[in-house]
């Protein structure tokens, strides 16, 4: 049987992480996976992380099953933080693992109720997005979003190709911090896309994987709020990995939103998804965003670790912006600084992208995607020296 297995394609990032790790030179610069670092390189464990499992080691006295879907506490002060107040009665909710396994559900759930659904993504996008849709075998279509020319949005692009979405297809959207590219849609563009997708039919499934990293906790979630208040069915797939920085615990929600009178079908359908994929969902990451969100005192210090790192990448990204303007002599890249969240785009050919590789051991994703909580104090001007060097 095993025999008959072919190799699978090489994960990119894996690959240059692999390159990264091989490479002496002691100068090299990580701009490639996607998780926050400090200045000193480190993903550090957020303090309210630590103060929660210290609680949790303590008072837990039970390690036996939670339910199908998770501890309802968890979705409830998940969903709270998300969408705000109002939504419980609409909110059918399952933990998973991670905002991976949310989306996963999301695709399946969407398959049980639509099969033959056609999946709208964003081009470029996540590259699991595409891996995951295809590997389930439904129908995958992309609609236009970044302007290479730019680096923002292609506006006028997304909004033709939207306008033929047909009826019943589903449109992931990226809540916020928009991964790979780092160019995210205004309020107002926002206003436009959700107009023209409930114009269309089409059913939104938002991906929410970096809340509190763009314009903070309450900013990056207007557009979900506003996409759940808009139609009368949406998705929400969310990821407590970067927020909370438990990348490893494995702490998502896939939320759907429908009509009161349909919640208990739609939940009982989602508590099946869990049962068919792996029964219960992890608990441990969930009880602790569980504990952080309900204790006034523990939440007020995560806000503020959160908002630290932030600020941190935000920083980042105005001495990138002016680095490159001393180092290139132009503004071509004043658009690091106007885009939000861990990523950017920053337009380099890839050989381009491979010279910084060799002979200036800078790593990024050949697309030139860099992570900007790779970079430090130090290594801003480094970086932007070497661009200028391989233009
Ligand atoms: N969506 C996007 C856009 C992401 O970038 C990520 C993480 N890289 C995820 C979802 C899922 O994150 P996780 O499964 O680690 O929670």
């Amino acid at each position: 049987m095993l025999e008959a297995l072919n190799p699978q394609p090489q994960d990119k990032i894996l690959q240059l992480i692999a390159m990264f790790r091989e490479d002496d030179r002691a100068e090299k610069i990580d701009l490639g996976v996607g998780v926050y670092k400090d200045a000193t390189g480190l993903t550090p464990v957020m303090r309210a992380v630590k103060a929660a499992e210290k609680k949790l080691w303590e008072t837990e006295t039970t390690k036996t099953y939670t339910g199908l879907a998770g501890e309802p506490a968890y979705a409830a002060a998940l969903t709270g933080l998300i969408l705000g107040e109002g939504h419980s009665a609409r909110a059918a909710a399952i933990a998973t693992p991670g905002g991976t396994g949310a989306i996963r559900q999301a695709l399946e759930l969407i398959r049980l109720a639509r099969p033959g659904a056609k999946i709208w993504l964003s081009n470029p996008t996540w590259p699991n997005h595409p891996s995951i849709v295809k590997y389930l075998g439904m129908p995958l279509a992309e609609y236009r979003y970044f302007d290479v020319a730019t680096s923002g949005i292609d506006f006028a692009g997304l909004i033709e190709d939207l306008n033929n979405v047909p009826e019943g297809d589903v449109v992931l959207l990226h809540g916020c911090c928009h991964n790979p590219t780092g160019a995210n849609l205004s309020p107002a563009q926002w206003d436009e896309v959700i107009a023209v997708l409930r114009a269309r039919g089409a059913v939104p499934l938002v991906d929410l994987a970096y809340q509190g990293f763009g314009d903070g906790l309450e900013a990056d979630a207007e557009a979900t709020r506003k996409v759940a208040a808009a139609f009368p069915e949406a998705l929400i797939a969310a990821s407590c990995s970067k927020n909370f920085g438990i990348y490893r615990e494995r702490t998502g929600i896939l939320i759907a939103l429908g009509t009161p009178e349909r919640k208990a079908v739609v939940q009982g359908n989602l508590n099946f998804l869990n049962r068919q994929n792996y029964s219960f969902p992890p608990d441990h990451g969930a009880r602790l965003v569980t504990m952080i969100l309900e204790d006034a005192a523990l939440r007020a210090d995560w806000q503020a670790e959160l908002e630290e790192v932030r600020l941190n990448m935000l920083n980042l990204r105005r001495q990138l912006a002016e680095e490159l303007r001393k180092a290139t002599n132009s503004d071509r890249f004043d658009f690091v600084a106007d885009h939000r969240g861990m990523f950017s785009r920053l337009g380099l050919t890839e050989a381009q992208v491979v010279r910084l590789r060799e002979d200036h051991a800078v790593y990024m994703v050949g697309d030139s995607r860099i992570n900007i909580a790779g970079l430090n104090a130090r290594t801003v001007p480094v970086l932007a020296r070497a661009i200028a060097a391989v233009l």
